[in-house]
């Protein structure tokens, strides 16, 4: 099985360019990377996954951001807006109340627009150009909207986004229509969105970079690569486990191949692998239907609901990558409430972390895996947190404290705060 810990290193094709191809996760099917634009496998629809001659080890990353990995990406530059290298906070308070051995945050609202989406499209938009494409498209709740719009308008290219109509959080429409994107509001859910998205990109409207794109996955591995630095840094071990928001399983598919790649690499034990958790809210959750069955495959969700509208998704597209991720490094994927999500919210709030529901979603999970017995008190975790707060600041206002009404004086002031 090509996406296993152990699988060897495959042969080079003839159809790399410089090194570089693209393999179908499927049938094994290779593609030369920058001819044509290709989403999925020609022969048999299947994902489609970037393959390297030359895997990097941590010596070969230089600099700061995204393109510190250049040496495991595709292009060696992007369209870039100072993407990546992100804070992993200590939370001691949250730590002791969640109770493990170390507990880190990897905000990746700290990133240009807000969320991790941005390392995807850093290298996403680069690879457009690289195909001579003009106009670029996405399917979105909400943030890799935001992103395509931002990176779009850097690299000078057409944007078109399309938005579950009254779903999508505020910050996130106001950057997408800012940063100049032309915003098709769509009478449907985010699944609905992404069919039709995908439809335009076959018929050649536009190029997708929704994370069926193999090419923004790429850019994603940078979060693990950062994370492990970080942790060996400063435990001298990488973290037993990462805790992430799971929507259509982008981000949990790419901490995976750059797991698998240092494993391949040879800079990584298969067993010293961090284990991948996977968190859904209860109410878009068919990743953890497929784990708890012990699926192959998901089944689609017609019916999705939550606050945590970035991960308002069932249908995730990445599930063929993610679900080998999460069995083979010994991960699982939990399901929380919104209100454990908004518990969690206010939690970080509370260490100085602002964040948006989806986000908050990685700590109530663990925090359920600890109090279940899964988690152990002895394991060194990271929680990724993928969007920032003010991307939903109705969320905050609503899961935060009311304003208090007081007079225009310093006495009514002072009686009030003496709750005269
Ligand atoms: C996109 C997004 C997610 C979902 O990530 P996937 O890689 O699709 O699983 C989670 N949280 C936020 C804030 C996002 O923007
Ligand atoms: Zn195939």
């Amino acid at each position: 099985m090509s996406l296993s810990l152990s699988a060897d290193q495959p042969a080079v094709p003839a159809d790399a360019d410089d090194g570089v191809w693209l393999e179908c996760i499927e049938c094994g099917e290779t593609f030369a990377p920058f001819e044509d634009v290709r989403y999925t496998c020609d022969e048999c629809d299947g994902l489609l996954e970037v393959r390297y001659a030359d895997l990097p080890t941590f010596a070969d990353f230089e600099g700061r951001g995204v393109w510190r990995y250049g040496a495991s990406l595709p292009l060696e530059e992007g369209v870039t807006i100072r993407e990546g290298a992100t804070p992993l906070y200590e939370v001691p308070r949250l730590e002791e109340s969640v109770g493990v051995e170390a507990l880190r945050i990897k905000h990746e609202g700290m990133n240009p627009t807000g969320s991790f989406k941005d390392r995807g499209m850093t290298v996403g938009v680069a690879v457009a150009k690289e195909l001579g494409v003009d106009r670029l498209a996405c399917a979105s709740t909400g943030n890799t909207s935001a992103a395509l719009a931002a990176y779009g308008s850097r690299g000078g290219m057409e944007t078109l986004v399309l938005l579950p109509a009254g779903k999508v959080a505020a910050g996130k429409v106001a950057q997408a229509s800012l940063h100049g994107a032309r915003i098709l509001e769509v009478d449907g859910n985010f699944d609905a969105c992404l069919d039709v998205v995908q439809e335009l990109a076959a018929k050649g409207e536009a190029y997708l970079l929704n994370s069926l794109n193999p090419f923004r996955l790429e850019g994603q591995k940078t979060i693990g690569l950062e994370i492990l630095e970080g942790f060996l840094a400063d435990y001298d071990a990488v973290p037993d486990r990462i805790v992430l928001p799971v929507g259509n399983a982008g981000n949990t598919s790419a901490l995976y191949k750059a797991f698998r790649e240092l494993v391949q690499a040879g800079e990584l034990e298969e067993g010293e692998v961090p284990k991948l958790v996977g968190v859904q809210a209860e109410g878009a959750a068919p990743m953890v239907e497929a784990i708890e069955n012990g699926a192959d495959e998901v089944r689609r969700w017609d019916d999705v609901e939550t606050r945590a509208t970035a991960i308002r998704i069932g249908n995730p597209v990445n599930a063929p990558k993610a679900l080998p991720g999460i069995r083979e490094t010994g991960g699982t994927a939990i399901s929380v409430t919104d209100e454990e999500i908004t518990a969690a919210q206010r939690d970080l709030a509370g260490e100085g972390i602002g964040v948006e529901p989806a986000s908050a979603a990685s700590v109530a999970g663990l925090r359920k895996l600890r109090a279940d017995g899964v988690v152990s008190d002895d394991e060194r975790v990271a929680c990724l947190t993928t969007g920032h707060l003010l991307k939903d600041p109705d969320a905050a206002a609503a899961a935060g404290r009311d304003p208090e009404p007081v007079p225009a004086d310093t006495e009514g002031v002072l009686a009030h705060l003496q709750g005269e």
